[in-house]
């Protein structure tokens, strides 16, 4: 009788989130979940596709715990997530290194597929839905126990065909959740005690709901009227729960409005900080990667952000080393960020993916010490940025949620301020999940050092 559950997690909250959203699906079928891998006799792995090595990362997992399973302890062992329309199903069932492969799209029929299991039969399902699943299901909190920040999803999959990117083939179309649902899930979040709300997909930018179809193409193609967007959405909430603070990620440059940064403007309790991937400053390659914007509009985007929201943090996602990439594209996103100078950025170089665009068109033709050293100078450039952004800081003050204990000092708080630095200082009265005032004295090209002021 299968009855206790554990979930490992990797790559993005997304996938964290729908943890939760497993948890609670679960729950209902009277399965209980443990957290040590040890105490289960059933066995998720949530995956991310995002990068090869992310992908060996769980390829390696899975002999790891199949040898657990050999030596030590009887489970059934399960893969989810972004990896489960990809992985060869048929060589993993074959060699008995995995029981049941259930897709993003399909976590409702878990408790089903796990009985139909007790027969010895695999299980592997992953289907794409065009309906968003989980609109009515509420998921149980396991992350951020200290009652701080959490995360809610408000649209899965994209629309847009970057030619890097495994995400539409994994998650498949765009749908965006009710903001009924939503709104429900921040209450449940504010009863909880929670301080923040972090609202997530993939392109968080191109939400849009209306009762007649959860598809965005859909509600576009037969131009439906009275939608919610996403500055609609995000001025609902920030109206509706005042004392929480309210961030987002991911944006999309192709997508963002002008409206959506207004309402960030208007409303103080929506944080100054805006993740806005790029990729390249190559115009080149951007039509490579089909990002559908151009350098000149990537930059006036940041330039009405920056003319709005004058105090607003930028990050970043790059790739560098894109396939057919010369120096001179490489230079070209030298100088974007020369132009721009974010707060910080994730940086990697590129991953030439199977079922990806790019793998099936373009030949990964940049060599990897030439990826390496590309990325390395990014890195550095990035790093000067972010100690020069950071000390702009310092004599000022800087309001401050309490996440917990500094990692490098157990007599210091760590906290984030709304352009989502993190911020320690020396404790006092203070508790998590306060709101506090911080007088910036110093920095380094990761973290403001500061010391308390007062309560909020
Ligand atoms: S917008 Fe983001 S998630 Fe969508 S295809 Fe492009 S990179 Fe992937």
């Amino acid at each position: 009788m299968l009855k206790y559950f554990y979930i490992e997690s990797y790559g993005c909250q997304m996938n964290l989130y729908d943890n939760e959203i497993i948890i609670t699906i679960l729950l209902k079928n009277n399965f209980k979940y443990v957290d040590n891998l040890y105490k289960a006799d059933l066995v998720f792995i949530n995956t991310c596709s995002i990068r090869k090595k992310s992908e060996n990362t769980i390829y390696n997992r899975i002999l790891f715990l199949n040898s657990i399973k050999r030596k030590k302890k009887k489970f059934l062992l399960g893969l989810i997530g972004c990896m489960s329309k990809r992985i060869d199903y048929k060589y993993f069932f074959k060699k008995k290194l995995l029981d049941f492969i259930i897709g993003p799209d399909q976590y409702k029929k878990i408790p089903y597929f796990i009985k139909s299991l007790n027969d010895n039969r695999y299980s592997y399902n992953v289907i794409l839905s065009n309906e968003e699943n989980y609109n009515n299901i509420i998921p149980t909190k396991l992350y951020n126990k200290n009652k701080v920040s959490s995360f809610i999803t408000i649209s899965r999959g994209c629309d847009n065909m970057c030619t890097f990117c495994v995400v539409p083939f994994t998650r498949g179309r765009e749908k965006s959740k009710s903001p009924k649902n939503i709104i429900n899930e921040c209450k449940l979040l504010y009863n909880l005690g929670y301080k923040e709300i972090i609202l997530l997909g993939q392109n968080v930018d191109s939400y849009l709901w209306n009762k007649k179809s959860y598809l965005k193409k859909d509600i576009i193609n037969n131009n439906i009227k009275k939608s919610i967007n996403f500055s609609n959405l995000l001025e609902k909430i920030s109206k509706k729960f005042p004392n929480m603070r309210i961030r987002f990620s991911t944006s999309n440059p192709h997508d963002m409005s002008l409206e959506v940064i207004k309402i960030i403007k208007k409303y103080n309790n929506i944080c100054k900080y805006i993740h806005l991937p790029f990729q390249s400053g190559s115009n080149r390659i951007l039509k490579l990667m089909k990002r559908k914007y151009n350098r000149i509009e990537y930059i006036n985007l940041i330039n009405n952000i920056k003319n709005i929201i004058p105090d607003c943090a930028l990050s970043y996602d790059i790739i560098t080393g894109f396939c057919t990439e010369t120096i001179k594209d490489h230079i070209d996103t030298l100088n974007l960020m020369k132009y721009v100078k974010f707060d910080f950025g994730y940086m990697f170089y590129y991953s030439h993916i199977k079922g990806t665009y790019a793998y099936k068109n373009f030949k990964d033709t940049v060599p990897i010490n030439i990826k390496k050293n590309r990325l390395n100078e990014i890195i550095n450039l990035q790093r000067k940025h972010s100690f020069l952004k950071l000390k702009k800081y310092i004599n000022t003050t800087q309001e401050v949620l309490i996440e917990g204990t500094s990692k490098k000092n157990k007599n210091y708080w760590y906290g984030k301020n709304s352009q989502n630095s993190i911020v320690v200082f020396p404790k006092k009265k203070e508790k998590i999940g306060d709101f506090v005032k911080i007088k910036i004295i110093d920095n380094t090209s990761a973290t403001l050092i500061g010391k308390f002021k007062s309560f909020l």
